[in-house]
């Protein structure tokens, strides 16, 4: 079928009802590649993971050819088997142009695994774009967003059910700030939630925030994610929960203040549900959403990482201890990603 389901959730095997979601992670990668193009540039041989490496690879997840390529559509359902048999259900994936998403591969994944998969749609920071793009018009650029959740993502039949992850640099490029307007014209034409990455400075998630709305976007049906490596002050953080937005803490598991791309300390788990404890004190319980941005193989469990079903059998039991009430859980990792996928 082509055109939205709109009051229905477009997973990649066809649309469903909200009710059928199950717990969910709203921003993972199963099939991708985001190997930083410099290194890419160097070409050679990727480097096989063992005991021996395993440290040095996850702690600088960026320097080692073949680390941040997800290729294997085998592999990636035998991991989805630890999500599932830890409670979980669905996941959002988040892999959009510049990255290599793959469409009819993530159908098949959710075919073998029974996970519940929603994919993304649009472009990922410009730096990972082909250069021809930037001279594309914001009309053209929506378009290819607006094909890809109502017919299909690039020329298969397997429908998006989501906008982004839509990369922003920093600062913000023209094309960049075009592909926000362009998510903000898809989003009026189709109903569907934007998920954003955001630029690597505090005021980044409020400035994308800003021009989605100016194009006409709805700030409370956009994610604004990884706030983990973003925003490090209350102030901040309460300031863009005030514009409405849903704030997503989406690097779960990554248990180390190191940082490869700027000199910030990490928040650990704990530091990140303090976080969340805050907002929801303030009364933000309905604009979070959580999850890992798996988008590497030292994080998989066959290469000695925690895997996908980490949230699900560490966090939300770290959650108990720690005094999330049941309502909130599931509010967090049901109620809410049911809200935001459900187009409108
Ligand atoms: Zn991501």
């Amino acid at each position: 079928m082509t055109g939205t389901a709109r009051g229905f959730i477009q997973t990649v095997a066809g649309p469903i009802a909200p009710e059928a979601l199950g717990p969910t992670l709203m921003h993972e990668h199963l099939l991708c590649d985001v190997t930083p193009p410099a290194l890419a540039a160097q070409g050679g041989a990727e480097v096989p993971i063992t005991l021996e490496n395993s440290w040095e690879i996850r702690h600088h997840w960026c320097r080692h050819l073949g680390n941040n390529r997800l290729t294997d559509i085998g592999l990636a359902v035998d991991e989805l088997a630890r999500l599932k048999g830890a409670g979980g259900a669905a996941l959002v994936e988040v892999t959009t142009e510049g990255i290599k998403p793959d469409p009819a591969g993530l159908r098949r994944i959710s075919e073998l695994s029974e996970i519940t998969v929603v994919a993304g749609c649009g472009y990922y920071v410009e730096d990972y774009l082909p250069e021809d793009l930037a001279a594309r018009s914001v009309d053209a650029l929506a378009k290819t967003m607006i094909d890809g959740l109502t017919r299909g993502l690039m020329g298969s039949d397997v429908q998006a059910g989501i906008i982004g992850e839509i990369g922003c640099s920093n600062p913000l490029t023209d094309l960049e700030r075009k592909i926000l307007q362009a998510a903000a014209f898809a989003q009026r034409e189709t109903g569907a939630s934007i998920t954003i990455h955001p630029g690597r400075r505090p005021e980044a998630p409020a400035q994308a925030l800003q021009v989605v709305r100016e194009s006409g976007g709805d700030p409370a049906r956009c994610i604004l994610g990884h706030i983990d490596r973003t925003i490090f002050d209350d102030e901040t953080l309460f300031r863009l929960a005030d514009t409405g937005c849903v704030i997503e803490y989406d690097f779960f598991g990554i248990e180390s203040a190191h940082y490869p791309f700027q000199d910030i300390d990490l928040p650990n788990d704990g530091g990140r549900l303090a976080a969340l404890g805050r907002l929801i004190a303030r009364g933000h319980l309905a604009q979070i959403v959580i999850s890992q941005d798996i988008c590497t193989k030292t994080r998989l469990s066959r290469f000695g990482g925690h895997g996908y079903g980490y949230i699900f059998e560490h966090v939300i039991p770290m959650m108990r201890r720690r005094g999330f009430g049941e309502t909130e859980i599931e509010a967090i990792v049901v109620a809410t990603p049911r809200r935001l996928l459900t187009l409108q």
